[in-house]
């Protein structure tokens, strides 16, 4: 919302952080590796420093896994891509493929099919993991069909005229045999990571690694069972994973930061 021919990701987040530059936002660039929230002030340790704050809000995302290939990195933003709501757009009257058999690659395919002519889901066995209701829709969708059993084990394209995927070369895992298909975009969609192994052990995380959270029913939305810790974003939802809802969040976060700060006693 707000740009009217759309916005690349990365550029949408430079200027939101210009904009928070602006308004008197001081940045630090690091890697934190641990963090210690048995006491106060909480501390976050870096590589370049180590932090003390009375509030710390985790916004650290999720990563999306990836194949692996030198192919799928080489051609990253240039048909390869693993947010369909994000780069869809571009795919207009194209084919593209859609690699895996979760939840994503199943709404991610039914997403593509509001831009692409045809999608095509590439799955490594022939039952998909995705929730019946999903798979319903994507069965019935004329415009997606399914390729089971079935790995990418390279992406082809071309750097002339321009940079761009051209096809997949496509491994049966049953019989090893190999064929080539002729694509447009390729979307990896085989699961997230959540970034938080810095986080082990300090905050309760669900079975996937996500921060867990806990509501405080005062109002503390965003709050975790730590008072004074707050999380936002990716690294706790893994439904909705768009920038405005994450920055929404984030939003969120900053307003509960400021009511947790105003019940501490001043120093
Ligand atoms: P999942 O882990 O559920 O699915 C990943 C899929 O990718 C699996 O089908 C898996 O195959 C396949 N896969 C994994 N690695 C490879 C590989 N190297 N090569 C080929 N295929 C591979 O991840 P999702 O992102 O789909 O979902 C993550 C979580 O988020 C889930 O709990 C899901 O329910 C949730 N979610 C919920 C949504 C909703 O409620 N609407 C929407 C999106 C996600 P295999 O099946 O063989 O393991």
């Amino acid at each position: 919302p707000g740009f009217r021919q759309g916005i690349m990701g990365p550029q949408l987040m430079e200027e939101m952080a210009a904009q928070a530059l602006h308004v008197g936002t001081v940045f630090q660039e690091d890697r934190i590796r641990a963090v210690n929230f048995t006491q106060r002030p909480l501390i976050c340790y870096g590589e370049a420093a180590t932090y003390v704050a009375d509030a710390v809000v985790i916004a650290t995302g999720a990563s999306a896994r990836w194949l692996g290939l030198e192919s799928e990195t080489a051609f990253r933003g240039y048909g390869v891509s693993a947010c369909a709501t994000c780069d869809g757009f571009f795919f207009k009257g194209k084919r593209v493929a859609v690699v895996g058999g979760g939840n994503s690659a199943v709404e991610e395919a039914l997403f593509l099919t509001h831009h692409a002519a045809e999608v095509i889901v590439i799955h490594r066995r022939e039952a998909l993991r995705a929730e019946k209701i999903l798979q319903k829709r994507a069965f019935e969708n004329p415009k997606i069909r399914f390729i089971w059993n079935h790995v990418v084990a390279d992406i082809l394209g071309e750097t002339e005229p321009r940079k761009r995927v051209t096809g997949v070369r496509l491994k049966n895992v049953l019989t090893d045999a190999q064929e080539t298909l002729a694509l447009d975009g390729v979307f990896v969609a085989v699961g997230h990571t959540p970034n938080t192994d810095f986080l082990a052990g300090a905050l309760r995380l669900d079975k996937e690694g996500y921060v867990a959270g806990s509501p405080d029913g005062q109002g503390f939305e965003t709050a975790t069972e730590i008072p004074g810790v707050f999380v936002a974003g990716d690294v706790k939802d893994k439904v909705y994973r768009q920038a405005i809802t994450a920055a929404g969040q984030g939003c969120m976060a900053a307003l509960d930061v400021e009511k947790y700060l105003a019940t501490l006693p001043s120093s």
